[in-house]
């Protein structure tokens, strides 16, 4: 396995390199549907574990109704 040696994001799924996060997580979601935290970088295939993470491992970003 060869090291890359560029600072570039990649895809898991397709290959495909990224400059940004930002570029990066566009694609996973527009080619992958999928869902990433920006808070510690775990992605989600579904809307749903999205926030079901979220609701859990951030609570403090919930906006609680009172
Ligand atoms: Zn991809
Ligand atoms: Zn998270």
């Amino acid at each position: 396995m060869t090291q890359n040696q560029d600072d570039k994001y990649r895809c898991e799924e397709c290959g495909a390199t990224f400059d940004s996060q930002v570029e990066w997580e566009q694609h996973n979601r527009k080619v992958h549907s999928r869902y990433t935290c920006e808070n510690c970088q775990e992605h989600f295939d579904k809307e749903d574990e999205f926030e079901a993470h979220n609701f859990k491992m951030h609570p403090e970003l919930q906006k609680y109704p009172r």
